[in-house]
């Protein structure tokens, strides 16, 4: 179901453009989502898309990947093993203001005179313009220009190119270029669980700060998580105007102020650099020197030769990941291939400004774009963002799995304190710890798990990377079967011998702490599947790797034959009568949830009714089993799908923006193009059109990486599971739309394109690679590079 309808702000001001997302007018009404839609990121660093002159903002955050803050969690009602301490991501130095004055009078938008405005996030370069002319009430013209960045290249970097020219008159003016600290926090928690918890008080604590001439420099620490930050800036001036210019600063503020007299057509050329470096260890003073290298070289090199690297990294990365669709019908998709195109390339590139630079982190839910769900990681990542990556920039993905195995010492001690063998991973964090403060919603998700070595087998089979596996994996692997055997029971009850696993919540939460829900269960079997076929050839091929495994997990040989027999035993819920997976033990026993006397207004329920009213009905927050018959393609039949999906689709509010996209690909799967595109056009407009109601806090970055999986799986008839890439792709009768996408596999790059009659495939980089056109085999090869096949249709 789809309850929110898409914001459809007026075209003439927004138009649509493939590369650019463009504002064409100041629209207050929309800044907080603007903010969002038009912020920059590297996966580390994230500035939202406030305007240079530190207002008007909704929620002006620059955020650093893991630069969190701790606060105890308080329970009126506390249980052993809750999760006991919170950890924020908060909002750190705000570096980009650049202030403009014209004769002392200060540009500010609301109440400026406008007399051309344009402010695009341009996709190609990675960059943040604005062109601007401002009459002031003296009627001098000015002609203000901005390009800003976040370095992809340099993740500590960002940068402003700021030109002003007074066109009509001369004039006194003054750019302030300021930095401020400890900024009051716009976030509220306003009854919305989904937003950030508020961490109270002063929260970055004065270290140091010093200026040398045009560079000021300001170091602040955290005083519980004990990280510590430094923010530099420094500036250069180019203009034939007669300048001077002042410096002061203090613990939480600094500020370069250049008083110029400003001659008509006589442009004015501010450059701002700003550095970012964050540590646990290092020293104040040593941060401080690390910020000053990075500023040094940067300062030498220059706005131009960043502006270069930028738009180099994004060349690379579009020709590895652009997804292109040509002859979009727009009176089925009620939008114009423009703004598909549009939409798709917008989701693509915030994946890449929520993940490019996340080394030693994860990819918070929001990215870098907002402070909602705390700048937590979940199962987001690996479900949801990892195969857009795999298939693109494995190397990325490889450091979000690296990350994970490094959080195996907390997982492993959280299995402990729970009881269980093996290790199990947080359902949300930023350190590694559990940090969520509602276990039914929360920790019960153990299917996380389960989430993490599937993303795990799918890199492997995608990149070939054994090493990985060998290193990383098998442990990972071991763990998680471990957790699954030690959790899960031989039952009686389910007929002979079935291996149970009560009280977990599934993706759905809406329905929490359920016994046998299927869709952990089905991924539990394939992580206890994938960890005992692992250990099994580790052992048979490579004895000096498996007896390392197995003196770093103390692992039995017998432990793998239990695998292997919770695995053949797994319990998986059956309806003889509907002839579905029901959604675990008691789902079909609920009452229907009332949708017709649902206000439209609310949803998500969430929002507007207690969980118990929530959980004793048979409603669904997002797909479930549905997921699982997408994850699994390969267990159920096409007919099976459809029989599931029909029962419940009705059922399923997609109040996580996390469902929309997996519908489509099912719908997709199984012919019901009506339902694949109004759910896919959902999901790809997810924050372009805010069809959740909530872009303001940040975006989707989950349900953008479904986009992907819905435009290649779904309706590129991708598969994968059995580990030879497979495509089956099919058209309905009356649909005419040009689908064209890459993938990397094991190193070698493959580009589909399929048209109205005809699926092309292309070997574009490599030697040899073997694929299946529906049933069969491909080669393709340097010198045969080539396979065109009919399309087949519904
Ligand atoms: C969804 C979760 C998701 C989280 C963060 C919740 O609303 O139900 O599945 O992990 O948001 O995106």
């Amino acid at each position: 179901m789809i309850h929110h309808i898409p914001l459809r702000p007026p075209s003439r001001d927004f138009p649509a453009d493939e590369w650019n997302i463009i504002e064409k007018g100041f629209h207050p009404e929309f800044l907080a989502q603007l903010e969002t839609m038009l912020a920059l990121g590297n996966g580390y660093l994230g500035m939202r898309g406030c305007p240079e002159e530190g207002g008007p903002n909704a929620e002006n955050s620059t955020l650093l990947n893991g630069f969190y803050e701790t606060s105890p969690i308080v329970y009126p009602e506390d249980a052993y093993g809750f999760a006991k301490t919170g950890q924020t991501i908060i909002g750190v130095t705000d570096s980009k203001i650049i202030k403009l004055f014209v004769d002392d009078e200060p540009f500010w938008l609301p109440n400026a005179k406008l007399l051309s405005y344009d402010r695009r996030l341009n996709l190609k370069s990675g960059t943040l313009d604005r062109e601007i002319l401002w009459e002031t009430p003296a009627g001098k013209q000015v002609l203000i220009t901005s390009r800003r960045l976040v370095s992809f290249a340099n993740r500590h970097v960002a940068a402003i190119s700021y030109r002003v020219t007074l066109l009509n008159a001369a004039a006194s003016l003054v750019l302030s270029s300021e930095m401020t600290a400890n900024e009051p926090s716009a976030c509220t928690n306003a009854n919305d669980p989904r937003q950030t918890r508020v961490v109270s008080g002063r929260v970055l604590h004065h270290e140091t700060g010093y200026a040398k001439d045009r560079r000021i420099v300001l170091c602040h620490a955290t005083e519980k998580s004990r990280l510590t930050l430094t923010c530099a800036t420094d500036h250069s001036l180019e203009t034939a105007c007669s300048f001077a210019h002042k410096v002061s600063y203090s613990e939480d503020f600094g500020q370069v102020a250049f008083t110029i007299d400003a001659r008509p057509d006589c442009p004015i050329h501010l450059t701002k650099y700003m550095v970012y470096h964050t540590s646990a260890t290092a020293s104040p003073e040593e941060l401080c020197g690390r910020a000053e290298w990075t500023m040094d070289r940067i300062v030498n090199q220059g706005f131009l030769e960043l502006l270069a690297s930028q738009e180099q990294y994004l060349d690379d990365f579009w020709r590895r990941s652009d997804v292109r669709v040509r002859d979009v019908r727009e009176d089925r998709t009620k939008r114009s291939t423009v703004e598909i195109q549009q939409a798709i390339r917008f989701n693509l590139f915030h994946i890449l400004q929520a993940s490019a630079r996340a080394e030693d982190t994860g990819v918070p839910a929001k990215g870098l774009t907002g402070q909602a769900y705390e700048g937590h990681y979940f199962w987001d990542t690996e479900i949801y963002v990892l195969p857009f990556l795999i298939y693109t920039s494995p190397r990325i993905a490889k450091n979000l799995l690296t990350f994970r195995y490094k959080m195996l010492p907390q997982a492993r001690a959280r299995a402990r304190q729970l009881g269980h063998h093996g290790a199990m991973f947080p359902w949300r964090t930023i350190s590694g710890e559990e940090a969520s403060a509602y276990y039914a919603a929360g920790t019960a998700q153990y299917h996380i798990n389960a989430d993490i070595m599937y993303a795990l087998r799918k890199y492997v089979q995608a990149t070939g990377d054994k090493a990985f596996l060998r290193d990383c994996g098998a442990e990972m692997l071991v763990e998680t079967a471990r957790l699954w055997l030690d959790l899960g029971f031989y039952s009686d009850m389910k007929g002979k011998q079935k291996f149970c696993i009560n009280s977990v919540t599934g993706p759905d939460e809406y329905n929490t702490v359920v016994n046998n829900n299927a869709y952990t269960n089905l991924m539990a079997r394939e992580n206890l599947r994938y960890a005992a076929q692992t250990v099994q050839s580790l052992r048979a091929t490579n004895q000096t790797a498996y007896d390392a495994l197995a003196r770093k997990t103390g692992l039995e040989p017998s432990e793998v034959d239990a695998w292997v027999r919770a695995a053949e035993n797994m319990y998986v819920p059956y309806d003889e009568k509907l002839q579905i997976i029901p959604q675990d033990d008691s789902f079909l026993d609920r009452e229907p949830w009332d949708f017709r006397n649902t206000p439209p207004d609310h949803y998500p329920l969430l929002l507007f009714y207690h969980p118990l009213n929530i959980y004793r009905k048979q409603v669904i927050k997002q797909a479930d089993v549905v997921l699982a018959m997408f994850l699994l393609g390969d267990t159920f039949s096409l007919e099976f799908k459809k029989q599931n999906f029909e029962f419940y689709d009705p059922l399923t509010t997609g109040d996580s923006s996390l469902s929309s996209c997996v519908e489509a690909i099912i719908a997709a799967q199984i012919g019901n193009m009506e339902k694949a595109l109004r759910y896919g056009v959902a999901a790809l407009l997810m924050d372009l059109a805010d069809v959740g109601g909530n872009v303001k806090d940040g975006c989707h970055i989950a349900s953008m990486g479904g986009t992907w999986m819905m435009l290649t799986y779904g309706f590129g008839g991708m598969r994968d599971d059995d580990g030879t890439l497979s495509f089956w792709p099919r058209r309905a009768p009356e649909d005419n739309a040009i689908l064209r996408f890459s993938v990397i596999y094991c190193s070698q790059k493959l580009e589909v394109e399929i048209g109205l009659e005809k699926v092309e495939y292309a070997l574009r980089e490599g030697e040899c690679l073997t694929i299946r056109h529906e049933a069969a085999e491909i080669q393709l090869t340097r010198e045969n590079p080539v396979a065109v096949r009919p399309v087949s249709r519904w």
